[in-house]
């Protein structure tokens, strides 16, 4: 079927030293049994110690952004392959952050998913709407838009790695959360457009996720839906204590 994935984005947080501290706490917090994969996407420079860090806690390790290319002239870039030779299994690509302040569009966001499945990466591929969009009443034409060029290229077996989630953006940082019914309109209609173009068994196989506010007050009502199947958490993903608790909301 499809996994239930608790992902922590920590965006520009943490320093190596305050990971490895986060790694001890939640050591100390984690259950025993875990119904869903637990990823924490660190700093590009914090990887190493990440891995380090959560090495025998089952945890996987995600970059936050990769570039495109191959190797070469890109000064401060970091690829896809580096990546994947670290130990790293999940990149974001294409955040809310990235898209408004570096210059990401639908055209890069594909460039970045086909190299980090040619390099055996899952990407996390983030998709929403702004409140202005909301309020035109263009939400499912805008996220349609953002998951077919997202995958524009990607052939069926490669789009079953892939894992989307839905971040609308003016749920994020900003302590306001879509309801659980808002969030699952929009993941069912993402698993429609996907089904749409790779039918039904690979729509069933993609791990949809909720993002923008979650934390353990409303964690359990989003991931209750049957179309949202999992998070991706920023600022209640820095705090062990408040991470776990939404990890214990998806057991
Ligand atoms: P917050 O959980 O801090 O709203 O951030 C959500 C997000 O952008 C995760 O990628």
């Amino acid at each position: 079927y499809r996994k239930t994935i608790i992902a922590g984005n920590w965006k520009m947080n943490k320093t190596a030293s305050e990971t490895k501290k986060f790694a001890e706490e939640l050591k100390r917090l984690l259950p025993r049994t875990k119904w869903c994969d637990i990823v924490v996407c660190v700093p590009a420079v914090n990887i190493p110690a990440a891995l380090k860090a959560f090495k025998d806690l089952r945890v996987s390790v995600g970059a936050q952004n990769v570039f495109y290319e191959k190797s070469g002239a890109y000064t401060g870039e970091v690829s896809a392959d580096m990546l994947k030779d670290l130990g790293v299994k999940y990149v974001i690509v294409g955040h809310s952050e990235r898209r408004q302040m570096f210059g990401e569009t639908d055209f890069s966001v594909n460039k970045k998913v086909i190299a980090a499945l040619e390099a055996d990466l899952h990407p996390i591929i983030c998709v929403g709407e702004t409140l202005d969009q909301r309020e035109l009443g263009v939400t499912m034409e805008l996220i349609a838009l953002q998951v077919k060029s997202a995958l524009a290229g990607v052939p069926a077996e490669k789009a079953r790695r892939c894992v989307i989630a839905y971040e609308p953006v003016w749920a994020i940082g900003t302590g306001k959360t879509a309801t659980a019914q808002q969030a699952a309109e929009v993941c069912t209609f993402i698993r429609a457009t996907i089904r749409h173009l790779y039918g039904a068994r690979i729509a069933r196989s993609v791990t949809v996720q909720y993002g923008g506010s979650m934390k353990p007050s409303n964690a359990r009502e989003l991931l209750a839906e049957l179309d949202i199947d999992g998070g991706l958490i920023g600022g209640a993903s820095l705090e062990a204590e408040q991470f776990i608790e939404i990890i214990n909301a998806a057991n």
